[in-house]
């Protein structure tokens, strides 16, 4: 039996299920103890003081912005305002796990109703909530294993950017996710990390734990209850094809030597080994914001310069692309809260639109990176997410200016933008596409919601249409979303005028040889026959015709 999802990190990994959806069960309404209040009060305060316990242990062995996200949960099950509710109801004769659930469900409510960045908070309250309840009723705790006995494949309804922070490829050999789509950030994330990863996969959850599954994170198949000899196939396959990938090396180039630099996209000195080892000739996307989930005050320059300088120092003559903090939506930072009502957050104020409300903000990152990048020689660019109009685009190349530095750009990830492109081309340095956003906006389609999966696809010939339009506004233009990725739309982009491409590092080996296995001409022809086409998968197909290298590559 087999379970289908969309492929969104490649690769092949293997091995028992853990399912981390199992929902801890509501204690029923009017639950009461039979011992006295006070032994009742210490078994709650004990479950509180315990969860907190371990948050904070998984957070030390974590470390980094991991460790802060796992401190803050930890401080709400300490909250001593919470307390008090839960003794209340339990001197009223509730259950101690009825009175936390009761107790949290308040303040989850007064926490929802300020809105904002504490309303994003909701779902680590809940998590919390959860963890003391099972604790108190004996429900096995959920949570990731970090310590288990061998290496699982990890799967969930949906996971947080803060979930899959605290894991690493040796712990998880496969993400199976029943949400997300290909461009969401857990997806993101897992490309990072460089394990395969399966989204939108309905039924995963429903799966028992320890099932023996295969995933194969390129075709979206999950395979339950592989034979010895279908893992030992798949795995045998996968290691062939990374070797044949591993054998083209060198700088990006299309079979005819026009160069196109391949660039890693990171969110921190953390993923620089991986850039490298693949062959990264830079940094296209530095997802600054990634550095801060989970911070509650705003870093200082001194910590932004730590942060920022390893990224730069690790490509000596290369270019580094820092975006300025993309806050807002799916990655809420404290620091920089949204406001009270904001019904939409992916239409609200994230990105630049964030940093003119709090332009001190921006002030402070743009002198830190000044400071980060004096004495390395790194070529520092700096661009803006969320960037709709050529106003926006000079406003912020005029801050850069102000903080001394050269090069400033904007990503193209509205549609508004890449279709006036030549008007923003006029104020900066040069262009980043992120498809991500572009197909998000341009088919007004969530790019968290594995529903929509279809329309998010980066072969949609209206996003092709705005990518070219964007190229061939007279700017350096490189391309950072995930689209970069896939190595025969790596080709088609090329073919339509991107000069850069970025991407995740374990990315980098095929589309290098994807580039390497086709002139110019024939990219130029793939693109031509993907925008004459009237849907995806057509464009896909059409593009591949011009592009037969790829079937050598196995890719
Ligand atoms: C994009 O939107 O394509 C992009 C690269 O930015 P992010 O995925 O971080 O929103
Ligand atoms: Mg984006």
């Amino acid at each position: 039996m087999s379970l289908r999802g969309v492929g969104a990190s490649q690769g092949v990994g293997h091995g028992p299920v853990f399912v981390l959806t199992a929902e801890v069960p509501e204690p029923p309404e009017g639950a009461t103890y039979t011992g006295d209040a006070d032994q009742e009060k210490a078994r709650a305060r004990a479950a509180l003081d315990e969860v907190a316990g371990v948050l904070e242990g998984r957070g030390r062995q974590a470390g980094g912005a991991a460790e802060d996200v796992l401190n803050a949960q930890a401080m709400m099950a300490r909250d001593p305002g919470l307390l008090v509710g839960v003794e209340a109801l339990i001197d009223h004769g509730t259950a101690a796990e009825r009175a936390v659930y009761e107790a949290f469900g308040r303040y989850r409510s007064m926490l929802v109703g300020t809105g904002g960045y504490m309303g994003e908070r909701a779902a680590d309250l809940d998590d919390v909530r959860d963890r003391t309840v099972a604790l108190l009723t004996g429900h096995p705790m959920h949570g990731v294993p970090l310590d288990a006995p061998e290496p699982f494949v990890l799967v969930a309804r949906d996971l947080a950017p803060a979930d899959t922070a605290l894991l690493s490829k040796e712990v998880v050999t496969a993400f199976v996710t029943e949400r997300g789509g290909p461009t969401s950030h857990t997806a993101i994330l897992a490309r990072a990390m460089g394990v395969p990863a399966v989204v939108a996969c309905a039924g995963a959850t429903s799966l028992a734990p320890g099932t023996l599954v295969l995933v194969d994170g390129s075709t979206g198949e999950v395979r339950v209850g592989p034979t010895d000899a279908e893992v030992a196939g798949a795995t045998g396959a996968e290691a062939a094809r990374q070797e044949k990938l591993a054998a083209v090396r060198g700088p990006g180039r299309t079979a005819d030597g026009h160069s196109v630099p391949l660039l890693a996209n990171v969110g921190g000195p953390g993923d620089l080994d991986a850039a490298l080892a693949h062959g990264a000739e830079g940094v296209g996307l530095f997802r600054t914001e990634f550095l801060f989930l989970g911070r509650k005050a705003a870093p200082t320059q001194d910590e932004q310069v730590a942060a920022y300088r390893p990224v730069l120092e690790a490509f000596p003559g290369a270019t580094v692309v820092v975006r300025t903090l993309d806050a807002g939506a799916d990655k809420p930072l404290a620091f920089l809260p949204a406001r009270e009502r904001e019904p939409n957050p992916a239409l609200g104020e994230r990105g630049l639109r964030m940093s003119r409300r709090f332009p001190e903000v921006l002030a402070d990152q743009l002198a830190a990176l000044e400071r980060a990048v004096a004495g390395t020689a790194a070529r520092l660019h700096v661009m803006a997410p969320m960037v709709a109009t050529a106003e926006e685009a000079a406003w912020f190349t005029e801050a850069c200016r102000t903080a001394g530095l050269a090069a400033a750009g904007v990503m193209i990830e509205i549609p508004a933008a890449a279709i006036r492109a030549r008007d923003l081309a006029e104020h900066v340095d040069f262009f980043s596409i992120g498809t991500n956003d572009l197909a998000q906006y341009l088919f007004a389609a969530d790019r968290e919601m594995a529903e929509l999966s279809a329309l998010h696809d980066a072969w949609q010939p209206a996003l092709l249409d705005l990518v070219a339009a964007a190229a061939g506004a007279g700017r350096p233009c490189g391309v950072c979303g995930e689209a970069a990725a896939d190595p025969a739309l790596a080709c088609v982009l090329v073919g339509l005028g991107a000069t850069a491409l970025s991407m995740s590092a374990s990315a980098l080996p095929a589309v290098r040889a994807a580039l390497a296995g086709h002139t110019t001409e024939q990219c130029r022809l793939a693109a031509a026959a993907a925008r004459s086409a009237k849907d995806a998968a057509t464009a896909r197909q059409a593009a591949r015709a011009h592009l037969p290298g790829l079937a050598d590559l196995a890719l």
